[in-house]
């Protein structure tokens, strides 16, 4: 599609991913240019100010260095005066003229009545083009090139968008059409034009969204297992109580809801949310165990090798011979493989632990019962349907932690039930979080100090590869190792998987007790004895991911450091990082975290692994969802209303591309 006669535009928007008009008109302002004049009895000093006027003085012009200044002197039409200044803009210094009138945008600041400017625009904006929609876009367009494209097709008399929400609902919430809505979004008068178009597409995907998970739900319950055998819970009781720990209240709810599920006659879809820490693996263990009672295989899939074999290990030790455990792995020889296929597809391995080996074409089972999926938002929809379509009967079990309240839960996750972990097993956890600004040497006595009690301590950055002005793990090993000669290890996604087993070895044995690496130690990796957290770059990340790291260490109950280094970021970014300071509760942060967010903060939302939004706020807009989950339940008991009709099927259709969707 082009949409210009540049090519470099055309190529900049295909980028962008605006490869129709439909993209391009829902492209939306990332906010508004407002021109609409400051009454002059109420400048606020340091706020941003509005006025019209004309120049009362021939400007001049001063070079400092790099820097230059505009000065000149301004009367509004209410014969106020003003100084004016103009930085770094020595191209505007010609197009000034004594006499003529301006519309200036800036800074006030009442000391000496000086303007600083953002914004000059000769002569007068007409009534309605006071607001002025700001678009996120490449450096190639300039706004008011994208702004015009936009306008052209959006008021063109051809062009027709069909109404999704049904004409009874757009009556009753004084909803305007999708047209009109998206009119009022890119070309304004006033910001209630904004808040009314806005209010329809967030609507409009509110209620897509909740009709969707509804309909997925319905045809999850209408899934059904058949020749099952019951589990016998007397026998899970008694794994129980052969653990060497007691469970948590939270958990023994969620085993006893997992296991009632796998013994219901509908199969199982069931996310288990909790924070770092809080224990899932177990509650995981013991469902898989629960399967392998009744003679089916379970499998569980991990985002990387390294937790793959954390998992391994572990379940080897909790099963004793009892159970057969094996282990698949991208980084098998061949033969090794196929040996372990052979075992699978014999029912000589009970468990299977893995990564997305787990569901490559050659993989068979014998017969899978139950399928669980670790960190499960870092698998892609198609991943997961894959593995739970490798058995006939499969029970579905997804791990996330990312918690989230409940009733949020409940709106989000419409189409699973939810078990939640709260409490902590080792509720003494006691990690202090300080937010500095980077300083290797101050680092470096943090480390000492761990290093003096023999603890672990990792290292985190955001980058392999460098970014202007960041840190990459590289850098940040080779200034570690300098300082601490032989004593610290590298890990990233890029090495292979022998490398990164060995990085993680010595650094679980001692031999390398400091670990730099990229965020592969996010997910699940347990180290008893690490007491220092070091994240560079710290604002790079979502908060949510940095709490999830931090979940890393203190795991003995021992006191634990984290330090969330900054650079010369933007203030804003440090302030959001002093929530890790104030709490430890994920509820809390994950919560924040999505407040944060803007909408169609994509990037942001997959680390989360939350359903993600093109126009509504999960918090922001709760009310909304809740109000349109209430009109999905209807819409869909009503399904034979013609009026419904377009909707029920364009959700079905979503539907089906999103069965496993993103949660
Ligand atoms: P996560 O929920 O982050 O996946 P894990 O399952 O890795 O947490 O559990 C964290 C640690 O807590 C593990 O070392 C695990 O063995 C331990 N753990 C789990 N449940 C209990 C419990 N009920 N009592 C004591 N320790 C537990
Ligand atoms: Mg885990």
């Amino acid at each position: 599609m082009k949409f210009s006669k540049s090519d470099r535009i055309n190529l900049a928007l295909e980028n962008m991913g605006i490869d129709s008009i439909d993209a391009l008109i829902h492209h939306l302002p990332r906010t508004y240019n407002d021109f609409t004049l400051t009454k002059e009895t109420q400048l606020a000093n340091k706020e941003r100010v509005v006025i019209y006027g004309r120049l009362v003085s021939n400007p001049t012009f001063v070079k400092k260095g790099k820097l230059t200044i505009i000065r000149f002197s301004f009367i509004t039409m209410n014969n106020n005066f003003f100084n004016i200044v103009i930085f770094n803009r020595p191209y505007l210094y010609r197009s000034l003229n004594l006499s003529d009138y301006y519309t200036i945008v800036g800074h006030y600041d009442n000391s000496n009545r000086t303007i600083n400017v953002q914004t000059i625009v000769k002569g007068q904006i007409p009534s309605d083009e006071m607001i002025k929609p700001v678009y996120s876009l490449p450096s190639e367009i300039e706004n008011y090139q994208f702004m015009n494209m936009v306008r052209k097709y959006l008021f063109n008399e051809q062009i027709s968008i069909p109404d999704i929400v049904p004409f009874s609902l757009m009556q009753k919430y004084h909803l305007i059409s999708h047209l009109d809505a998206l009119k009022h979004i890119h070309a304004p008068k006033n910001f209630g034009d904004v808040h009314a178009g806005l209010r329809v597409l967030k609507y409009e995907e509110c209620l897509l969204f909740t009709l969707q998970t509804q309909i997925i739900r319905k045809e999850n319950k209408a899934l059904q297992k058949s020749n099952k055998q019951m589990i016998d819970t007397s026998k899970i009781n008694d794994f129980i109580r052969s653990l060497k720990f007691k469970l948590t209240h939270d958990q023994v709810i969620a085993v006893r809801e997992i296991i009632l599920d796998m013994n219901n006659q509908s199969l199982m879809y069931r996310l288990l949310q909790g924070d770092v820490g809080t224990g899932k693996t177990l509650v995981a263990e013991i469902a898989m165990y629960g399967a392998v009672l009744r003679n089916d295989q379970a499998a569980i899939m991990a985002p990387t090798d390294a937790l793959a074999h954390q998992h391994y290990e572990n379940m080897k030790k909790l099963f004793g011979g009892n159970i057969k455990v094996g282990l698949l792995v991208g980084s098998l020889s061949s033969g090794e493989r196929k040996e372990v296929l052979e075992k699978i597809k014999l029912h000589e391995f009970d468990i299977i632990v893995g990564t997305h080996a787990l569901f490559s074409e050659d993989v068979k089972y014998d017969k899978l019962g139950l399928v669980v999926i670790d960190e499960q938002h870092k698998f892609g929809v198609n991943q997961r349907l894959l593995l739970a379509s490798k058995g006939d009967n499969t029970d579905l079990l997804l791990m996330s932690a990312t918690p989230i309240p409940r009733t949020l839960a409940l709106t989000l996750y419409g189409d699973l039930d939810v078990s939640t972990l709260e409490e902590y097993p080792v509720d003494n956890r006691d990690i202090v979080t300080k937010v500095l600004e980077e300083d290797d040497k101050e680092v470096f006595r943090y480390v000492e100090q761990s290093l003096k009690e023999d603890k672990r301590v990792f290292v985190v950055t955001p980058y392999v590869n460098s970014l202007k002005g960041k840190n990459t793990c590289e850098d940040v090993f080779a200034r570690f190792n300098k300082r601490f000669l032989g004593k610290v290890s590298l890990l990233h996604g890029k090495l292979s998987s022998e490398e990164k087993e060995e990085a993680l070895n010595n650094f679980i044995n001692g031999d390398t007790p400091i670990l730099v690496s990229t965020t592969v130690i996010e997910v699940g990796i347990d180290v008893k004895n690490a007491n220092l957290m070091v994240i560079y770059d710290a604002p790079s990340f979502g908060l949510a991911s940095l709490h999830q790291i931090r979940g890393r260490i203190g795991r003995d109950g021992n006191k634990a450091t984290c330090l969330l280094l900054y650079q010369d970021e933007e203030q804003e970014d440090i302030e959001k990082l002093r929530i890790l300071e104030e709490t430890l509760d994920g509820f809390k942060i994950a919560e924040k975290d999505l407040a944060l967010r803007g909408p169609g903060d994509m990037n942001g939302l997959k680390q989360s692994g939350m359903p993600n939004f093109a126009f509504a706020n999960i918090i922001s807009d709760f009310k909304m969802f809740e109000i349109a989950r209430n009109d999905a339940t209807y819409i869909l008991n009503n399904a034979s209303n013609v009026e419904f009709k377009s909707i029920i099927q364009k959700a079905k259709e979503l539907a089906d591309m999103n069965k496993f969707r993103n949660v």
